[in-house]
């Protein structure tokens, strides 16, 4: 199954340049059986897409239709039955309309008018329709909208734009090479060499509806509703409900046995209401794809407090060979060069350079030269100028327990990347530029908190 799904991606995908995100949030969005919206300037492909996305099922029934301010009930659901309205009955011949289809593109779709709103509303969000008296049970998966722009302020228009659980703002191809490809292809050959069954639809279906939801995804859902909240965004419980569904689906079809929170990111196509909202909300998700796990903001500290006490225990070496000008003796410890201060006209150089140094600022001869003691406090390695030989054993056995802290934390960080790595690797909701963003989200992250790490006594490290 996943094989299909990612062989069907990569052909759509060679077809469609630049078109990764929806692309695959199409797929998806027809196997959780939710409805997907294209909204984008005209002339972007958005109703060839959205064709071609109907190609990809199986033995499905299509219907197709470009809306107008005057299409009618007739148009959408089908036509009267002439016979029916003979016995007085008000029914409509549904074959081969909206009501039959598994699959459906309604291009224009903010053109619909009150005339049919209704009952598009109740088929898209109940899956049924009321044909006269009788309730019939629609057997569709995804309805596929596009228009040009977001629906008016009107009350029902609203509604129809918050059926559709993705949506996708859809700008011209940006590379030229692509867009040559573009100019000169022939997308609407495209035929994909594999098809979704409604059948392998309905099972995979079925098995996601078990799939466990991780803890921190839902406190990261928790989170989100907060925020948005506060931004005076409200989002309503149905959608949560429908974003948790997608996720299970998005993990049971490739395989995975829980939603783990890289596929929080998914979820920048459902949540926002204005395009403007989508780079925030992307970055945002980025944010919770990396967090938890091993709590890098919690670590940061504990890491800064590493740093800081094992710099302090680098004092005992200097961080770089001193060299005694006076006598030619050379030394690596503070304890040597310490002794070896009480020789109050002795002067001093690094390897280097030629500069000459006394150790403390208060030794003045035989003449002013700067301090050893400041050029080292400089380059971030304070020296501690006096301890006791008990404290400095206490200090130093504590030294040893937070290096050995350190490098555990270093394997624990490493081996988390990995397993990140393999689990956004993996996952084929995640666009090529979702994973990269991913990865320097964690990097990003991983940076701020264990920058500053000592090793050795080489201070250039620092
Ligand atoms: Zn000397």
């Amino acid at each position: 199954m996943n094989s299909k799904i990612r062989t069907l991606s990569e052909e759509l995908n060679r077809n469609f340049k630049e078109r990764d995100d929806e692309i695959a949030g199409s797929l998806l969005a027809m196997i959780s059986g939710e409805h997907v919206l294209f909204i984008g300037p005209p002339g972007t492909a958005k109703s060839m897409l959205a064709k071609e996305m109907c190609r990809c099922i199986d033995g499905g029934s299509f219907f197709y239709y470009l809306l107008t301010r005057f299409t009618t009930p007739d148009e959408i659901f089908g036509p009267l039955s002439l016979s029916s309205l003979q016995a007085d009955i008000f029914s409509r011949k549904v074959d081969g309309y909206l009501p039959s289809a598994n699959v459906s593109f309604l291009d224009e779709i903010f053109k619909a008018n009150s005339s049919i709103l209704n009952s598009l509303l109740t088929v898209l969000n109940e899956r049924r329709y009321h044909n006269g008296s009788e309730i019939l049970s629609v057997p569709l998966l995804s309805v596929f909208g596009a228009s040009n722009e977001l629906p008016e302020e009107n009350e029902s228009l609203e509604a129809l734009y918050d059926r559709f659980l993705f949506r996708y703002y859809i700008n011209y191809v940006q590379d030229e090479t692509n867009f040559v490809e573009l100019i000169l292809g022939h997308a609407e050959d495209f035929a994909p060499s594999v098809r979704l069954t409604i059948g392998e639809i309905e099972a995979l279906q079925r098995g996601a509806g078990g799939v466990p939801i991780d803890e921190d995804v839902l406190d990261a859902i928790v989170v989100l509703r907060k925020e948005f909240r506060s931004g005076g965004i409200s989002i309503s419980d149905r959608r949560w409900k429908k974003m948790v569904w997608v996720m299970k689906v998005a993990a049971h079809t490739i395989g995975r046995d829980r939603v783990d929170k890289t596929f929080l990111p998914i979820l920048q196509h459902m949540l926002w209401n204005r395009p403007e909202e989508r780079v925030t909300l992307r970055k945002r998700l980025l944010e919770m794809a990396v967090a938890g796990g091993i709590n890098i903001e919690r670590e940061q500290k504990d890491l800064k407090d590493l740093h800081a006490s094992a710099v302090l225990a680098k004092d005992f070496s200097l961080p770089v060979v001193v060299t005694c000008t006076s006598c030619g003796r050379t030394f690596t410890t503070w304890k040597e060069l310490q002794n070896h201060a009480s020789y109050p006209d002795h002067t001093y150089k690094l390897p280097d350079g030629d500069e000459l140094y006394q150790v403390w600022k208060h030794r003045v001869s035989p003449r002013l030269l700067p301090s050893l003691v400041e050029l080292f406090a400089t380059k971030g390695t304070p020296v501690i100028l006096s301890m006791t030989a008990r404290d400095r054993e206490l200090y130093l056995g504590e030294i040893d327990d937070f290096e050995r802290e350190l490098g555990s934390l270093e394997g624990d960080l490493g081996r988390e990347r990995d397993e990140l790595l393999q689990r956004i690797e993996g996952n084929l909701w995640l666009t090529p530029g979702d994973r990269e963003a991913i990865l320097a989200e964690y990097d990003r992250e991983l940076r701020k908190g264990a920058a500053p790490r000592p090793t050795g006594t080489d201070p250039s490290d620092d």
